[in-house]
């Protein structure tokens, strides 16, 4: 059989490796060398209680004839969508049903896998640095052209940068699919209700879809910037959310996430006919999954009992905790940063206009740190490193000791 070319179009290594590549070699070289993960895009800390007993609850039903579940749905058992429509939408006076909730085994799963409901000549448009899952699923799926300088040529980059603040703003240009995400990774910036609004006005003039990657939302604690998509009016005729369990409660070994695709969304078809994307989502689901664990989805629904709310608030907090001082250290060390508010992850400007993989180096070697060097995320982030809060808060704060000595401060 012939592959499918568009393997051989993206580049050799992804950045994660690369990091993980460099920092193994680092450490044969300098056996001594205590290095502190700052790079870390996974939790540490482990799976709330609520979700564990509930888990194990649930392996005891597969033991018993009367309890055991075989293939569920695969749009998700109803007790996990009534729950995520309750606490996620209506309790924030948010009209989601749950028919219009898909259970996953993750967001990155389903970023990747919506291209089959978009046609091929899409116009897809990501923000630069972005996370890379959007720009090399559509590149696979054939929609990104050629890579030239670093850039597809069939996408629009949604450059951001100081000036914007890192967040992108609608292009004059028309795209058909734009991934947006909030709060950001690798930024860790988020759109504010206005700047959201300004979104969804460019995709009601486009006919374009927004692709909402919500997977950090559980760190927002700012009073202006939206948990959802669907708090901005119209949103429901041009936006699917994806959201994850992964950042917000300790899933990312587990895989648990969900898609909100609106009954009221639609596309055309080759004669100009709408067409619900909502039906077309569950066909592709249903030809191509077969839902997500019994066990891990009764883990997720537990994360929605009152113990969810102590629990799963504490671990966020802690990371939020780490992104301050983290955010806050590398301000008085003299970086310009953005993020770590609303997000566990921080953005860090060279001061001296080093490229990123200088500063990586630099901070590997001077205060054995490792971070991701920014312009892995795209063009646009270089010259940034990325650090995140996912450490303990004891290494966090070595690390930021580290960092303070380093520059003399
Ligand atoms: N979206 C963003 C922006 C992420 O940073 C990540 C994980 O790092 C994901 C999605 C993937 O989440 P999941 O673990 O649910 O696949």
């Amino acid at each position: 059989m012939k592959i499918n070319d568009n393997f051989e179009k993206l580049p050799e290594s992804y950045l994660f490796s690369t990091v993980a590549a460099r920092l193994r070699a680092y450490r044969e070289e300098h056996p001594e060398a205590d290095v502190i993960r700052m790079d870390i895009g996974d939790v540490t800390l482990p799976v709330p209680q609520a979700a564990i007993a509930a888990m194990h609850r649930a392996v005891d039903d597969m033991a018993a004839k009367s309890t055991f579940h075989g293939y569920g749905p695969e749009q998700g058992y109803d007790f996990l969508r009534n729950a995520i429509a309750a606490n996620d939408y209506a309790a924030r006076g948010i009209a989601i049903s749950a028919d219009e909730i898909f259970i996953s085994d993750g967001a990155k799963s389903d970023l990747g896998n919506l291209g089959d409901i978009y046609s091929e000549d899409s116009i897809v448009a990501v923000a630069d640095p972005g996370y890379p899952v959007y720009v090399d699923s559509n590149v696979i799926d054939g929609r990104g052209g050629e890579l030239e300088g670093g850039r597809w040529s069939r996408f629009v980059y949604l450059e951001c940068n100081e000036a914007n603040g890192f967040k992108p703003v609608p292009p004059a240009v028309h795209a058909d699919v734009i991934f947006l995400c909030s709060p950001a990774n690798p930024t860790g910036v988020s759109f504010t209700r206005d700047e959201l609004k300004a979104w969804v006005e460019y995709a009601r003039a486009n006919r374009a879809v927004i692709i909402y990657d919500s997977a950090y939302c559980a760190y927002i604690t700012s009073e202006d910037v939206p948990h959802s998509i669907y708090e901005i009016e119209g949103a429901r005729e041009v936006a699917i959310e994806v959201r994850s369990f992964s950042k917000t409660a300790g899933f990312t070994g587990l895989r648990c996430g969900y898609t909100v695709v609106p009954s009221t969304l639609t596309g055309t078809d080759e004669e100009g006919r709408e067409v619900s994307l909502r039906k077309l989502w569950l066909r592709r689901q249903t030809t191509k999954f077969n839902g997500a664990s019994y066990i891990i989805q009764r883990g997720a629904e537990a994360l929605y009992s009152p113990e969810w709310k102590k629990e799963v608030r504490e671990n966020v907090d802690y990371y939020l905790a780490n992104a301050c001082l983290i955010r806050d250290t590398m301000a008085r060390a003299g970086f310009t940063v953005f993020g770590g508010d609303n997000s566990p992850y921080i953005w860090v400007k060279s001061p001296v206009g080093e490229s990123s993989w200088s500063l990586f180096d630099k901070c590997l070697s001077e205060a054995h740190i490792s971070c991701t060097p920014g312009v892995g995320f795209g063009a646009a982030g270089e010259g940034y490193i990325r650090l995140t809060g996912f450490n303990t808060r004891e290494s966090t704060e070595e690390a930021m000791r580290r960092i303070l000595e380093m520059f003399g401060k």
